[in-house]
């Protein structure tokens, strides 16, 4: 009889749980979609509530497949949780409910609060201190936001009763029924809050961003038996199961990848591009662009660090021509679309519709598209959309390449724009180097699964997992030549420079 572990995975546009055996084999999944709200240009808000409910639903769909096939709900020895990272939640401690919706990663509404920052004095030694540069992204700003502007949220704060959380920390604390304030380091670390070093929160950074008297989750690692607790009675049909991992979105897609390697790295395709490269038991600080973040933290072993590419805009551009443009009918579409044509026709999209993150943290670009003629036909602008995020790839990974002096021999992939062939073939013409996608690609989901796993002996540890996720891959080899590649990153790079300062 295999042993069974769930993997709950809140993304940044749905909520899934899948139940994996020791194999990694999928044996029921349940996804469901929850809403995205846009209040304002540069605004993107999401119900914590809804998360909530999302995540019941999908455990409790989940279980019910499972328990058609002919298992029981007891069979799921575990939990494990990843989630999408730096959104922020606020509550109250006395009533339990949010005081105002989660901010999601993307959200640039901080934009002139990080300008106002960053002439603090001390705006210098954050980077040094927690792994990552002053902007919109990071929790620290949109907690900042919250407090001086919504008065439920600084009233709560005066009181002692206000809790801030990331998506982990909301999820745990309702699934135990409210047992658990906790937060993985690889979570904390997004935060801004985070000493990157000792992995403690650090007295500097909640001062400098004037946090005090607000309640913290509690730190402790991604992967264990104890310290996140159970799922509370009646709470779904997983109640009494334990939680046994916690890892944000992008750590746990690592981990899904077996990258445990220093110098493994894999880049994820979902709403945003998210490059990871395993830098070993000491944080690598970039002098190009790039954040330093903790990839994984499992109990009883030195925490390992990651250095990391964040593109903002990857999934979402392919979303944007199917809902705002209304261009294609569907996703795989684009790349339909795409394979039409030769090349882009000139064409080169800027998708800097939050700004561009790594390597450029250019926060005053907006998304523009260059080089339109009369020749110019739908087909390019879907080639240009996917090239945009291939670029940005190219770019992350010659910061990589400067940073740890190493150069990648191939990139490992997964996430929804992952499945399309055409734009991985395109990802592969633009960096010049092989790029290898597994047949299974929900490595978030997986990768959580491995970290609770774990934590109770269905895997003695990261080296028990060869039987896992075996199946066969498919390798996208680059086929332009080296001349036309650099010719095409040339326009990209001329592009890139002329969209900054457009936002006044
Ligand atoms: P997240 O976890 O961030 O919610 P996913 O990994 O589920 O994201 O990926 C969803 C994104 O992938 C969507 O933005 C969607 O537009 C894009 N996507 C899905 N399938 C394809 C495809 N065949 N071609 C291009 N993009 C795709």
């Amino acid at each position: 009889m295999p042993r069974f572990v769930g993997a709950l995975d809140t993304g940044t546009t749905s909520t899934r749980f899948i139940i994996f055996d020791d194999e990694g084999t999928p044996y029921a999944t349940h996804q469901i979609e929850f809403a995205q709200s846009y209040p304002f240009a540069g605004w993107h808000e999401q119900n914590p509530i809804e998360i909530i409910e999302s995540s019941h639903a999908c455990i409790n769909g989940a279980v019910e497949q499972f328990v058609a096939k002919g298992y029981k709900a007891s069979d799921i020895e575990a939990i494990g949780i990843t989630n999408q990272r730096e959104t922020t939640v606020v509550w109250d401690s006395v009533t339990g409910k949010p005081l105002y919706n989660a901010i999601a990663w993307p959200d640039t509404r901080t934009s002139r609060l990080v300008h106002a920052f960053k002439e603090k004095p001390g705006a210098e030694k954050l980077f040094d201190l927690c792994g990552l540069p002053l902007s919109t992204y990071p929790s620290a700003m949109k907690l900042v936001w919250l407090l001086q502007n919504i008065p439920a949220v600084a009233d709560a704060q005066k009181a002692g009763t206000l809790m801030f959380g990331t998506v982990d920390t909301w999820l745990v604390y309702n699934l135990t029924g409210r047992d658990k304030f906790v937060t993985d380091s690889t979570n904390a670390s997004r935060t801004m809050f985070l000493n990157i070093n000792t992995l403690t929160y650090d007295d500097f950074l909640i001062d400098f961003f004037g946090v005090r008297g607000i309640q913290f989750p509690e730190l402790i690692c991604s992967s264990d038996d104890t310290a996140f607790g159970k799922v509370a009675a009646g709470a779904n049909a997983l109640a009494g199961t334990p939680i046994c991992s916690c890892l944000g979105d992008q750590s746990a897609a690592l981990v899904g990848q077996k990258a445990f390697s220093v110098g493994e790295g894999k880049n994820t395709y979902g709403t945003g591009l998210f490059l990871l490269y395993n830098t070993g038991h000491s944080p690598v600080f970039s002098k190009n662009g790039l954040l330093t973040t903790v990839a994984y933290n499992f109990k009883g072993h030195k925490p390992v660090y990651a250095l990391e590419g964040s593109i903002a805009v990857g999934g979402s551009a392919v979303k944007f021509l199917r809902d705002n443009l209304k261009l294609i009918s569907d996703s795989d579409e684009i790349g339909r679309l795409a394979s039409k044509v030769p090349d882009a026709g000139g064409v080169v999209f800027v998708t800097a519709f939050s700004g561009l993150f790594a390597p450029y943290w250019i926060d005053d670009a907006q998304g523009t598209i260059y080089g339109i003629t009369n020749f110019t036909t739908r087909e390019h602008i879907a080639r240009a959309t996917i090239e945009a995020t291939c670029y940005q790839t190219r770019a992350v990974l010659d910061a990589m390449q400067k940073d740890s002096g190493y150069d990648l021999k191939t990139l490992k992939v997964d996430g929804g724009m992952s499945n399309s062939d055409v734009c991985m073939q395109i990802q592969s013409d633009i960096i010049g180097i092989n790029v290898v996608r597994p047949s299974y690609r929900e490595t978030t989901a997986l990768g959580a699964a491995i970290a609770a796993g774990i934590a109770v002996g269905i895997w003695k540890g990261v080296d028990d997992l060869e039987r896992v996720n075996k199946k066969g891959e498919t390798t996208f080899t680059p086929t332009i030549t080296e001349k036309k590649k650099e010719k095409m990153y040339h326009l990209w790079e001329r592009a890139v420079e002329k969209c900054r300062g457009w936002v006044e």
